[in-house]
């Protein structure tokens, strides 16, 4: 056998060769077809192998392909980036283009810390997040991200940031129950700044719903309204991390419309271009940007690739496609729908304990008893047992456990936009199989 050299994500596993996809379907060099419940990783929102997209690709590529930031700007960068303001919740918008989810999270994080700095506030460098969250995997993501797993081999080298409870209602972990509890977990941000000092904190980033670290968990009716208050309050900028969230996943364009606030700063990535090409941006608002332009006019970050006119090229057409289908109201009829059947299906099963989430972004818990909602014990890997089952049937989910400690499992189900209600009930049908035998295993 010849030796491998290409890292894979577990190197003793077999991944099969992907051949090509056609919209919600993959299929693997032996033929086999895979449905894409996942869009990847919540990625692919228009589906595969759509042409309207090759073209817009084929056309910025006949013009030219890459530019280097300090040297031209491009049409197509100037266009998405108004594009992106005028459809962002309240509009007003800079944007800064950059290639991947963590360096979105991450610019927005160092544009804030600057945005103080040039106010003459040099101590407010902290950044709040939540205890249950995902934001990247560079240092300055995950020194932000509360993912137990993906944090633990570094703990000494990111920085020490504070974290607030999350508004996880299946699971309080203040042990209350909403409306009672009156926003307590939101509340928990008031009793940090009290702890820290608002004068040591430029921002406080949230995912508006949570995704990998726990599964799309939807946040209790005003925790947001509540957590901007406070925010403005203590002069603490909001980044909304829209990675996962944003361009329509959720019913919505952003995430964040469905909670009528406008955030500081959004960091935007996955289905900004639905995988045809890496893109993503931190839209920054213009009173965020007002003391940079006042006072040092630049930002200090910045890539090779910032700004690559062929991606921006495909994100316009991304969008422009979104629009042309009508897929944002798609998102969330087809969503409420594949709610509806999962609960459905999930009710008949012992095994799942929450079935949740907005729009195309819906993920179930599992759980040994629905009574006291225990989780199972980590060894048993019931998350990567279903996900593997789902594999060998030609499904694709996407797994949301081993963020916290004591949390448990569970899965992520994104299809693209375009999936139809057949394929939506071929989806269920092979999931309730894949959990039926999983749970046949180990109960
Ligand atoms: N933020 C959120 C909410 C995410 O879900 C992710 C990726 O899953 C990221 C940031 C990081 O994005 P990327 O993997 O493109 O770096």
């Amino acid at each position: 056998m010849t030796r491998e050299h290409l890292i894979k994500p577990v190197l003793d596993h077999h991944y099969p060769t992907i051949q090509y996809g056609k919209g919600v379907f993959l299929y693997d060099d032996q033929g086999k077809a895979y449905i894409d419940a996942s869009s990847g990783a919540v990625t692919a929102g228009i589906g595969h192998g759509v042409q309207e997209i090759i073209d817009a690709m084929l056309e910025q590529a006949g013009k030219v392909s890459f530019v280097y930031r300090s040297q031209f700007t491009s049409e197509p960068a100037e266009k998405l980036a108004k594009k992106l303001s005028d459809l962002a919740p309240g509009q007003d918008y800079w944007a800064f283009f950059v290639n991947s989810g963590s360096e979105a999270t991450e610019t927005a994080m160092k544009i804030a810390i600057q945005h103080w700095q040039e106010k003459g506030r040099q101590g407010k460098n902290k950044v709040i997040s939540r205890r249950m969250s995902y934001h990247g995997i560079t240092m300055g993501a995950l020194s932000m991200s509360g993912h137990v797993l993906r944090r633990r081999r570094f703990i000494p080298l990111l920085e020490d940031f504070p974290v607030v409870v999350p508004p996880y209602c299946y699971r309080c972990p203040l042990n209350k129950t909403f409306p009672d509890c009156k926003l307590a977990c939101a509340d928990d941000m008031e009793t940090a700044i009290k702890r820290i000092g608002a004068e040591h904190i430029a921002a406080f980033i949230a995912e508006p719903i949570i995704g990998a670290a726990g599964g799309a968990i939807v946040p209790p009716e005003g925790y947001y309204k509540r957590i901007k208050e406070i925010c403005d309050r203590n002069e603490i900028l909001f980044i909304a991390d829209e990675v996962m969230t944003g361009i329509a996943r959720t019913g919505a364009m952003f995430g964040m419309q469905h909670y009528g606030v406008e955030p500081d700063l959004i960091a935007l990535g996955k289905g900004m271009s639905a995988g045809y090409t890496p893109m993503a941006a931190a839209l920054v608002k213009d009173h965020v940007m007002e003391p940079i332009l006042k006072g040092s006019k630049s930002i200090m970050s910045g890539h090779t690739y910032s700004a690559n006119p062929q991606s921006a090229a495909v994100s316009l057409a991304v969008l422009a496609y979104i629009e042309e289908h009508q897929l944002v109201r798609a998102a969330e009829l087809k969503g409420s729908y594949l709610l509806g059947q999962m609960r459905q299906m999930a009710d008949q099963i012992e095994i799942v304990g929450d079935v949740r989430g907005q729009g195309l972004l819906l993920a179930m818990e599992f759980v040994s008893n629905r009574t006291n909602k225990l989780p199972f014990p980590s060894e048993l890997g019931i998350t990567s047992r279903i996900i593997e089952k789902s594999f060998q049937k030609g499904l694709l989910v996407y797994p949301a456990s081993g963020a916290v400690e004591g949390v448990g499992d569970a899965i992520i189900v994104a299809p693209p936009f375009v999936i139809t209600e057949e394929e939506m009930d071929q989806l269920v049908r092979i999931l309730d199989e894949s959990i039926r035998e999983v749970m046949a295993q180990v109960t």
